[in-house]
């Protein structure tokens, strides 16, 4: 029989390597920025109707052009697990009515994302993605707060080699001009573009300046600028998002062919890319943007504006500087008794509660061999402490401890057993014991 194997480009987290601690790491990082800037959580489902995304990323994009992982369900209906997080959050403002309840949301997510892209490093099927979203509030200030949530989050993590990226697209009235200029600059080169690219010149031309696609480089250079093609107001909002992100000291670089894959973005576009090196081709940490046609996209009577960001946890771990974790401090109680003295073995597992209850990393080998395997295996799991505990030791109240780092070995009465090992705790987090 062939080995069962996991989907290819989904990852197993396993413990034991340090990456379960650097991903919690990094999830209370996220949860902590949120908290400071006022986000609260919200969850929806790993799937939706197809139909979501269809609407709310857009028909020409990647995602949903050629990375959704879509489905049957067992009535016919079709589902797709979700790519991306902003489209169910503003399908789920919307069904829950939330902005007739409060005027601005601020939202944050985790969790898996899905799509059937070749996978390569920092490119997975399943990846997990931490994002914001705010909702009723049209003021660059916003943009230039949640700009600065990202930044300051990162540097939380230990980032220092990055760089925001910053570019306005303009509402409606500025990309139906920009279209027209980019079409008529793409028009000559129809035929030297991807054929990606050429069935999107009519549909969606601003998706050019995005291909990955080396055929499309060429055709770029002296492609007109959208910032030339901005609105009054649109520019003004530009420019007050700059302001105000140079005030709070968020260094950024403008970039005019930043457009972003998703097709609900308006005005200020952004994206974190890594500078260390350390992603190769898959550099960007995280992308997001102002979508103030969204809410409407989705059904909304009234407009909505919105802003958010997502970023790809497995990118920024990539990115993110190892750190030493702390060692943990860890007691084994072991039983100096045969396994079928069921009294002292109950004893034992008593102790180990007791231990844990008071929140102590408490470890029994419940195989109950000899002491001696007991002891080993205490030492393979790098116990702090070893207690151990024998009929003798129940009857009088006492137990052995012993210090694993000095091998120093005392007796201690049981009622001043927690004293004693909060002292050797402090003892082993003070000399800094490895
Ligand atoms: P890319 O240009 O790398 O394909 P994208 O524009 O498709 O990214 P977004 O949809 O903006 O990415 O998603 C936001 C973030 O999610 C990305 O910046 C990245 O960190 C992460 N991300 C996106 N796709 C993947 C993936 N397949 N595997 C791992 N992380 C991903
Ligand atoms: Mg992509």
């Amino acid at each position: 029989m062939a080995t069962l194997q996991a989907v290819t480009g989904m990852n197993d987290l396993l413990p034991g390597d340090g990456q379960g601690a650097r991903w919690q790491r990094l999830e209370t990082t996220f949860r902590e920025s949120c908290r400071r800037y006022g986000f609260a959580e919200v969850r929806t489902p790993l799937c939706e109707y197809v139909e979501l995304f269809q609407r709310g990323v857009g028909e020409t994009t990647d995602i949903v052009e050629k990375e959704m992982y879509t489905f049957e369900d067992r009535g016919g209906r079709r589902l797709a697990l979700r790519p991306e997080g902003t489209a169910s959050a503003v399908r789920a403002a919307l069904e829950h009515s939330v902005l007739a309840r409060e005027p601005v949301t601020r939202w944050f997510y985790v969790g898996p994302m899905y799509r059937a892209e070749r996978p390569a490093k920092g490119r997975y099927r399943e990846f997990f993605q931490v994002g914001v979203e705010v909702y009723g509030d049209g003021s660059p200030a916003v943009d230039a707060e949640v700009i600065d949530l990202a930044a300051s989050f990162f540097r939380d993590l230990g980032l220092t080699q990055f760089k925001v990226r910053l570019n306005s697209i303009g509402g409606p009235e500025t990309r139906a001009r920009y279209r027209d200029a980019l079409v008529a600059h793409f028009a000559p080169h129809r035929d030297s573009l991807s054929p990606e690219s050429q069935a999107r010149l009519e549909r969606n031309p601003l998706r050019i300046l995005d291909s990955k696609d080396p055929r499309d480089h060429g055709p770029r250079e002296g492609a007109p600028s959208i910032l030339d093609a901005l609105t009054d107001d649109d520019r003004a909002h530009f420019e007050r998002v700059q302001a105000f992100l140079t005030a709070l000291g968020v260094p950024f670089v403008v970039d005019p062919t930043l457009v972003r894959g998703l097709d609900y973005y308006t005005r200020t576009v952004f994206e974190v890319v890594d500078t260390s090196g350390a992603l190769g081709a898959q550099d960007t940490l995280c992308g997001g943007g102002r979508y103030d046609q969204l809410f409407t996209e989705l059904g909304s009577a009234a407009p909505v504006p919105a802003f958010g960001f997502g970023a790809g946890i497995e990118r920024l771990l990539l990115s993110a500087p190892a750190v030493d974790a702390a060692k943990p401090f860890r007691v084994a109680v072991v039983a100096a008794a045969k396994a079928d003295e069921s009294a002292t073995l109950a004893g034992v597992l008593c102790l180990a509660r007791e231990l844990r209850a008071a929140g102590i990393e408490t470890l029994v080998d419940t195989r109950f061999a000899s002491m001696k395997s007991q002891m080993r295996r205490a030492n393979d799991l790098a116990a702090t402490v070893v207690l151990v505990l024998g009929g003798n030791e129940i009857a009088s109240g006492m137990v052995s401890m012993k210090i694993m780092a000095t091998g120093e070995q005392r007796s201690v009465a049981r009622a001043a057993l927690r004293d004693e090992l909060a002292q050797v705790q402090r003892a082993a987090t003070t000399t800094g014991a490895p």
